[in-house]
């Protein structure tokens, strides 16, 4: 696999079933002279499993920056490396994007190797719109900066797509729920292509109390967990009608503003848009 430039394959692993593996990255990683991979223990399994004895490098998030170096002169020799993380497509919150950056400034070919990917398994199978979505990755572990991060995305109207660990799964629904208000959509995919694999649909209340009830066993392991965007629409004054149904409801025993900031609790929709209508419908 040598040539006048090497080119640098970004190659997709199982997220957790092997058979996952796609024949074109298997191939891939037996031809390429090196495999830089983010933890060199994980990755030895699975090459062992499809007999692939191309050396191994460490390639992850505390060396990428001197790795990126080596990697790149060794690519600029003519030899090819296969990028690979622990698990999933590499750089999708794994290690990689120095190298991949790198390599691209420095007019090498980058092709990617598609394969598993825990986000993209879990829109697949959420029932959530994809024809527009936003992945997010892992929310922030400290309690105010988590909370500042899903004050920031409350108006989303796309899809949200997060990872979370699953000491931080409870806090985090919790967090959400009571954010982005209780009522809107929500699924958790668990354990994907695995054993236990769960994957629940409910709303953002409904798997906060189900999460906090649930003993520690069915809360182990890989979590994704997706929620439906904003029903706010992007348009400034159009709202959609159950956000106006909920707003004429809460009227009927409440004051304009306290009705427009439930609704906007309940809805997730911006209060002043809410309080604008609630003001016209007080009219009408
Ligand atoms: N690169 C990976 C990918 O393509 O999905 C993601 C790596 S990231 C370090 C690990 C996180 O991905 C986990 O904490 C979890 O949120 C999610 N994840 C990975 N595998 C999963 C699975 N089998 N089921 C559910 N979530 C998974």
């Amino acid at each position: 696999m040598s040539n006048d430039v090497g080119t640098l394959y970004v190659v997709a692993t199982p997220i957790g079933n092997l058979e996952d593996m796609t024949h074109r990255a298997v191939r891939i990683l037996s031809e390429v002279e090196l495999i830089a991979a983010e933890d060199t223990r994980v990755s030895r399994k699975l090459l062992h499993h499809y007999g692939i004895s191309t050396r191994l490098t460490a390639c992850h998030e505390h060396n990428e920056r001197n790795k990126t170096r080596n990697l790149l002169r060794f690519l600029q020799q003519g030899k090819c490396i296969a990028l690979i993380s622990d698990a999933g497509t590499p750089l999708i919150s794994d290690p990689g994007f120095r190298l991949v950056r790198s390599a691209i400034e420095n007019g090498i070919r980058v092709i990617p190797v598609p394969g598993a990917c825990a986000a993209i398994a879990a829109l697949s199978s959420a029932g959530l719109p994809t024809d527009s979505f936003s992945f997010e990755g892992f929310a922030p572990a400290k309690k105010g900066a988590r909370a500042k991060f899903f004050e920031e995305r409350k108006h989303e109207t796309r899809t949200l797509i997060f990872y979370e660990a699953s000491h931080r799964i409870v806090a985090s629904i919790g967090d959400m729920a009571a954010i982005f208000g209780p009522t809107r959509k929500a699924v958790i995919a668990r354990e994907l292509t695995k054993k236990f694999e769960t994957i629940r649909y409910a709303t953002l209340g409904g798997l906060c109390a189900e999460v906090a009830s649930q003993d520690a066993k069915h809360l182990r392991g890989e979590f994704v967990v997706l929620v439906e965007g904003s029903r706010a629409n992007a348009v400034p004054g159009t709202l959609d009608g159950e956000a106006k149904r909920i707003v004429q409801i809460l009227l009927r025993q409440l004051s304009t503003k306290q009705a427009a900031a439930l609704a906007a609790e309940i809805t997730g929709v911006r209060k002043h848009e809410l309080y604008r209508f609630a003001l016209s419908a007080k009219d009408t």
